[in-house]
């Protein structure tokens, strides 16, 4: 039997991704959604582990299952690593959407000088029990450009350009964007951990 694996996360981006990502795997990739489950995890952590950690325990203890968790973000230099930890939340807006947060990026950075240097950070974290968790990492360098560009993806991707492929991360497509995001290095690093995991569900 495939054993099932919880996906902490309800951002239906992310899902497409990460079940993209993991699709090689003999795994039953399982969402909030699945299990009715809507729960709100306050990411109130002062790092990416943290958050990855809170929304990872949180679902584990209402679903009981192993759980695959990610907490990521934007960091541009010329904002001193903003937003970082708060990209999910980055505007003065009241439900604010992912368009509104472009917005507001771009209006903090229209008095800096270009190219406007960031990377995406990912924390990815597969837990099996509240402390027997794996965690890795995965950044992506780029700059922020101030003219939106390409329609797939989500979040910053139309203003995160990316110069060895010449364009931006919402141009790429899945295919490319699944395989060199902050993401994909981050679950590519995780794949051993969830493979045991696997296996350890296989008959002797
Ligand atoms: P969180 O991990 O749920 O706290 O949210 C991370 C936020 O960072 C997302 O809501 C996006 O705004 C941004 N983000 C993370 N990964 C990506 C990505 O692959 N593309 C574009 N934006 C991203």
């Amino acid at each position: 039997m495939q054993p099932k694996l919880l996906i902490a996360t309800s951002n239906p981006g992310k899902i497409k991704e990460i079940e993209a990502i993991l699709s090689p795997l003999n795994l039953k990739i399982t969402t909030p959604k699945d299990l009715d489950l809507n729960l709100r995890v306050a990411e109130t952590g002062t790092t990416y582990l943290e958050n990855a950690l809170l929304k990872a325990r949180a679902y584990h203890q209402a679903a009981g299952l192993p759980v695959l968790s990610d907490d990521s973000g934007l960091e541009v230099d010329a904002l001193d690593g903003a937003p970082g930890l708060h990209s999910a939340r980055f505007s003065p807006k009241e439900n604010a959407n992912d368009a509104d947060r472009r917005a507001y990026l771009l209006e903090k950075l229209s008095d800096k000088t270009q190219p406007w240097y960031a990377h995406f950070h990912c924390t990815a974290v597969l837990l099996l029990s509240s402390d027997n968790y794996t965690k890795k990492v995965g950044r992506c360098q780029g700059w922020i450009i101030p003219k939106e560009r390409g329609n797939t993806g989500f979040g910053y991707d139309p203003v995160f350009y990316i110069p060895e492929y010449g364009a931006t991360m919402a141009e790429l497509g899945p295919d490319i964007k699944n395989k060199i995001s902050h993401r994909a290095k981050a679950l590519i690093a995780l794949m051993p951990a969830i493979i045991r995991l696997i296996e350890l569900n296989e008959p002797n």
